[in-house]
């Protein structure tokens, strides 16, 4: 990995995101399917944030990432939430990003008490998609913060066709306000501008930082 590189992608995603931002945005940058070496360019570029899809690469990489002695990156967890990982994650996971099944909360809540989430809300319908209709997000919010985690605000992936992704994240915007959340995850390298000229505070980019993904793409981004 490139850390001259890397600099240069940031500073673009960087102007993309000013082009259109009218309050400040943030970056994870989402190192899924790279090496270790894509999150120390992350941090070598002075990105805080980093987001992983998968229990396990989250672990190795934080490990090697902690043993190299730098301080600590706040590491968000994107990937489908499977409830027999969630203790392992549990120390090392500072974001739940992908949170909406009742059972995922109730997990987190004894492993990660008081954990800091996102609800992931879902805009392509069909068994198997993730996230929540817009009608459940109130109810998952009120009983996640029931069991006492910090519900901050709303995550979504949105559809492809550039229409159905502005509807999307400006329902998810709707929604957040509604509810009071200051955080609207939504946005990546594909629809960021879109994503962010519709209010969001938070966009997970990948590609526009890193280049393709090495190997087989892992399973992502076309819900
Ligand atoms: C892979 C992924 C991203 C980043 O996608 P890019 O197209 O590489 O920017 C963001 N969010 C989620 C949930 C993902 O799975």
């Amino acid at each position: 990995m490139d850390a001259g590189l890397v600099a240069e992608r940031v500073d673009e995603v960087r102007r993309r995101i000013a082009r259109v931002a009218t309050a400040p945005v943030s970056i994870v940058a989402v190192t899924k399917g790279f090496g270790p070496d894509a999150v120390a360019a992350a941090r070598a570029v002075g990105l805080t944030d980093v987001g992983e899809n998968f229990a396990q690469e989250l672990v190795a990489k934080r490990r090697e990432d902690e043993a190299s002695g730098a301080s600590a990156l706040a590491w968000h967890f994107l990937g489908a939430i499977q409830t027999n990982k969630v203790r392992v994650l549990a120390p090392m996971v500072d974001c739940w990003q992908s949170v909406w099944r009742e059972r995922e909360a109730e997990r987190i809540a004894v492993a990660d008490p008081g954990a800091t989430v996102l609800l992931q809300v879902g805009f392509a319908s069909g068994a198997g998609r993730p996230g929540l209709s817009a009608e459940a997000v109130a109810a998952l919010a009120i009983r996640a913060t029931e069991l006492g985690l910090r519900v901050e605000g709303l995550m979504a992936v949105a559809p492809r066709p550039p229409e159905e992704a502005r509807a999307a994240f400006r329902t998810l915007r709707g929604l957040a306000d509604q509810l009071g959340l200051p955080v609207r995850s939504m946005g990546m390298t594909e629809d960021l501008e879109l994503a962010v000229a519709e209010g969001s505070t938070m966009v997970r980019v990948g590609r526009a930082l890193f280049g393709d993904r090495p190997g087989r793409e892992p399973r992502a981004a076309s819900w």
